[in-house]
């Protein structure tokens, strides 16, 4: 360090000019898209929405404003009942940390009726225990109280078996 000018800074002072302290205003709206913007205020409210293709005749759900099959704008928005058919489901004996737990946690894909085929939506099971679930299980939408709701798929806590 010698030959060249100047002086070698030490640990502490290398900590001062290489560190800088900033609170940025990070204030900004962040858009999930019109699609999916809808869709989740209209959870808010307890309804399930999709979009129509007027082309191939497909009720999108999750809705999506675009057809990828016929490659244009989805046309319509449609209401769709909280009921639906267990498509998949599996029991997991462990928790989101993965603990080992006894009562397992059961999740799956529903169709949901009205929408097309191979469209589903994955979420809770609930009121029903590992062994009475099946694939092709009627099942209905079990919804938080209003005011609890805040625009997310979670506004549902689960699906339970459909009494008919
Ligand atoms: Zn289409």
């Amino acid at each position: 360090m010698e030959k060249y000018p100047g002086e070698a800074l030490s640990s502490e002072e290398m900590k001062k000019v290489t560190q800088e302290k900033w609170s940025p205003r990070v204030k900004y709206a962040w858009s999930c898209g019109e699609a999916m913007s809808r869709f989740l205020n209209e959870l808010k409210k307890g309804k399930l929405i999709g979009r129509k293709c007027h082309t191939c005749g497909r009720v999108i759900f999750p809705p999506k404003m675009f057809c990828e099959i016929c490659f244009k704008p989805t046309d319509e928005w449609v209401y769709l009942p909280d009921t639906g058919t267990v498509m998949t489901y599996s029991a997991s004996y462990l928790d989101k940390d993965a603990n080992r737990i006894t009562e397992p946690i059961l999740v799956g894909v529903i169709a949901i009726d009205g929408a097309s085929e191979d469209m589903g939506i994955m979420h809770y099971f609930g009121e029903m225990t590992a062994d009475e679930i099946t694939f092709g299980k009627k099942v209905q939408a079990v919804w938080k109280p209003e005011k609890e709701r805040t625009g997310s798929v979670t506004d549902i806590k689960w699906f339970k078996p459909l009494k008919e």
